[in-house]
């Protein structure tokens, strides 16, 4: 018997940053390639949008939140105590694009499209693959379509944590008159002495009055993120006391790899994963917002490609290469064994590459001699015992809070 005509040709579940962005790539393709719109159903449990983070990436690419960059800084620096270097990338300035104008940007050009639904204060529960369609069980009730892109963040078990560590972080966006950073240099990294884990002091000058400063570790286990009495020494020494809090963000991104699939997993072409449970945000550096653009851009064509034929089968798509995921393996590897020679492994790495070559690989786009001269510039010793070794499995952290 022939099933009955879906509800939708596409269902997104969840519209934070991927679910957002792939919408805001389907319009503007849509528009290049004169062809409508297939009819999509976004699915998101939260029913407000508060300026919860800030995306900060190497501006190399177009994408539609271009125009929605707030800041620049064509120089970046890593530093710990006298020691600093710095890079200068005119080519690829690193920028900072507040959430609260992508959702902005996202929502409104969203809400202006008849071929787009969003439904807010809807929690995606079940995805049920049949013959033609997916059936998506939901808060509100039974949508069925074509295909399915679920952006839902990944479960804990899904995360191989005995691999890798979590970036643990607090950012305060501050008020401070003349505080002195250099307003054309974003320090990405002021490392900070800590015992089994890596910390750093991120500071972003945003005018010569405002700033966003972050402390984050590198940390084996899971905590909730927290003011720490160590940020407050930090912020007392280099900026005094007469500093007003503007903002706070936090987050925990875990720095490691997924889990594969079993090899029985039955593989979908009408259910795509995307976002960090497909692997986007990397690994070694917790970064997203480029990688998710390209992906986003991707996974776009190949639903207006299967609108147009009518074979509603997306093939996914791979953040990076092989060598890349195990690159990054191996280093989370290695930072796990010595966090206390992180600070050195950074200042090399920032010196002892162009920007062009550096700012590539952290986009997760380096070509062969960008990999040649990062593994250069890294000691080999720490790095070929970590590339021979094998991961530990992990002692349970005692006390810690599971958020
Ligand atoms: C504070 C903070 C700062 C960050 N800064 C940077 C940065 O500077 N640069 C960078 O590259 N990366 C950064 N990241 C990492 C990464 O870019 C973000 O976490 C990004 O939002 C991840 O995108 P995503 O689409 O995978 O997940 P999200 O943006 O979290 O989107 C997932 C969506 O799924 C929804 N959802 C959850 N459950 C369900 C359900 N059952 N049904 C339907 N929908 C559901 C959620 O509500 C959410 O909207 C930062 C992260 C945080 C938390």
């Amino acid at each position: 018997m022939k099933q009955p005509a879906p509800d939708y040709d596409l269902v997104i579940a969840g519209a934070g940053l991927t679910g957002l962005s792939l919408a805001c790539w389907l319009l503007d393709l849509a528009t290049q390639r004169r062809q409508p719109l297939p009819r999509i159903l976004m699915l998101e449990p939260r029913s407000h949008y508060s300026n919860d983070r800030t995306w900060c990436f190497w501006d190399r690419q177009p994408q539609p939140f271009r125009h929605c960059i707030r800041q620049r800084w064509p120089r970046w620096a890593v530093q710990q105590g006298q020691q600093r270097q710095q890079q200068q990338g005119d080519h690829a300035p690193y920028a900072m694009l507040p959430a609260e104008d992508l959702y902005r940007e996202a929502l409104a050009r969203i809400n202006r499209e008849p071929a787009i639904t969003l439904k807010q204060g809807v929690t995606v529960q079940q995805l049920l693959e049949q013959p033609q369609q997916v059936q998506v069980v939901t808060s509100d009730g039974h949508f069925s379509s074509h295909a399915v892109i679920d952006t839902r963040p990944p479960a804990r078990e899904a995360m191989a944590e005995e691999q890798g560590l979590w970036q643990v972080f607090t950012g305060l966006e501050l008020a401070l008159p003349d505080h002195g950073f250099e307003a054309d240099c974003a320090l990405l990294m002021d490392f900070q002495p800590g015992v089994g884990d890596t910390r750093f002091v991120y500071v972003l000058p945003l005018g010569p009055d405002h700033l966003l400063v972050e402390w984050t570790a590198f940390q084996p286990h899971l905590s909730a993120p927290a003011l720490s009495a160590d940020f407050d020494h930090w912020l007392n020494i280099h900026l005094g006391t007469g500093y007003r809090v503007l903002r706070q963000e936090q987050g925990a991104l875990p720095m490691m790899p997924l889990r594969p699939r079993s090899a029985t997993a039955p593989v979908s072409r009408r259910i795509v994963t995307a976002g960090t449970a497909a692997g986007w945000l990397r690994p070694a550096t917790g970064y997203l917002f480029a990688t998710c653009q390209r992906g986003a851009r991707a996974l776009a064509e190949q639903v207006l490609d299967a609108h147009r034929s009518g074979v509603w089968e997306l093939p996914g798509w791979q953040p990076r290469s092989a060598l890349l995921n195990w690159m990054d393996r191996v280093f989370l590897r290695a930072l796990q064994r010595h966090p206390e020679q992180a600070p050195q492994w950074f200042l090399r790495l920032f010196g002892g590459t162009s920007p062009e070559r550096l700012s590539r690989f952290l986009s997760d786009q380096p070509g062969l001699l960008d990999i040649l001269a990062i593994m250069t510039a890294l000691p080999p010793w720490p790095f070929l015992q970590s590339a021979l070794s094998r991961p530990h499995p992990r002692l349970p952290a005692t006390g810690s809070p599971k958020p």
